[in-house]
């Protein structure tokens, strides 16, 4: 008899002690893959669905134990010179000819390379969530699941948030909104508020800031408030991007008929901290650099929900 394959999922990384992703203290897991590629993504590590090895630049010592290490030459190191004249290295993993045997990361002494994806079980996660119960239940905390985009894996996502609420957790669910409707009525059942990002009002703005447009998000919105679910609905405050009052008050706008779902607005401020990520991961992809939104420029824009009604607070 063949045997059933048990339902994993592909999580990059879990964090106790977090305060900023729903009420409470609460652990959050964070999962791989995203459909999304914003340009001031904090996470690049999400973006693939795949697992791959990450490769920590500023712990690199360039010994070139992992090419000696690699036995069929897929991981190679590249000389050049930056624009001042500098000499400089990099390192590189070629897919075609990687066997991910992980030779490369045993051979890493200073540990510049691990493995970023890893499936687990919900028995795993599990495991872990439950030892941080005890926070929970001081705090009103719980469960979060962020990415990546955890609803691109909606059929582990619906058992690990079952299991959760039949052990009375408190559940929330970050995501970008854009799934298929049918992934969000997976885990509706279980899931006690979304924590809910938009990002542009503008379809056409959305898709250069983020790679896809938003008509598909802002319809999940009103079918999630439609069918009684709750939002932290999360708003990132990126200059040059998103932050004219314009945009601000048209989201405003948007939210106005579904506000008695709306539980919270978010203001996420952009910081350069991402920055410092992209370095580390020697990240090559699109992004923006702007200068952090001024505390009178996040004021005005805390005014605008305020004035609306809704409870709104600056993470
Ligand atoms: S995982 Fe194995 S094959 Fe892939 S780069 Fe590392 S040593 Fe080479
Ligand atoms: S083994 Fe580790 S420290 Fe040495 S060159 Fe490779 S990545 Fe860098």
């Amino acid at each position: 008899m063949a045997e059933t394959k048990e339902l994993t999922g592909k999580v990059f990384d879990t964090q106790g002690f977090s305060v900023h992703d729903g009420p409470g203290i609460r652990i959050t897991v964070f999962f791989k893959g995203c459909p999304l590629k914003c340009l001031w993504c904090h996470s690049p590590e999400s973006q693939r669905f795949q697992t791959e090895i990450n490769w920590l630049k500023h712990k690199c010592v360039d010994c070139g134990r992992c090419l000696q290490a690699c036995p069929t030459g897929a991981r190679t190191r590249e000389a050049f010179v930056d624009d001042k004249g500098e000499p400089k290295f990099t390192y590189h993993i070629d897919p075609e000819k990687c066997v991910e045997c992980g030779a490369c990361i045993k051979a890493c002494l200073p540990r510049a390379l691990y493995w970023c994806g890893t499936d687990k079980t919900v028995e795993e996660i599990m495991d872990r969530v439950r030892k941080d119960k005890p926070f929970f239940e001081k705090s009103g905390g719980g469960l979060t699941v962020s990415g990546g985009e955890c609803l691109a894996q909606a059929d582990f996502m619906a058992e690990l948030l079952k299991a959760a609420k039949s052990e009375d957790i408190d559940t929330c669910v970050d995501t970008c909104g854009f799934v298929p409707w049918e992934s969000i009525e997976k885990v509706l059942p279980y899931t006690d508020r979304f924590l809910y990002d938009i990002k542009h009002m503008d379809s056409e703005k959305h898709a250069e800031l983020t790679g896809v447009p938003n008509e598909l998000i802002l319809e999940n919105a009103v079918k999630i408030a439609e069918a009684g679910g709750k939002f932290h609905i999360r708003i990132p405050v990126i200059p040059t991007c998103n932050a004219d009052m314009e945009n601000i008050v048209a989201t405003k706008d948007f939210l106005l008929p579904i506000a008695d779902a709306v539980e919270l607005v978010q203001i996420l401020p952009y910081h350069a901290l991402g920055k410092v990520k992209w370095e580390r991961l020697n990240w090559k992809g699109k992004t923006v650099e702007p200068e952090p939104p001024s505390d009178e420029e996040i004021d005005e824009i805390v005014k605008v929900f305020v004035d609306a009604g809704f409870n709104t607070i600056v993470h």
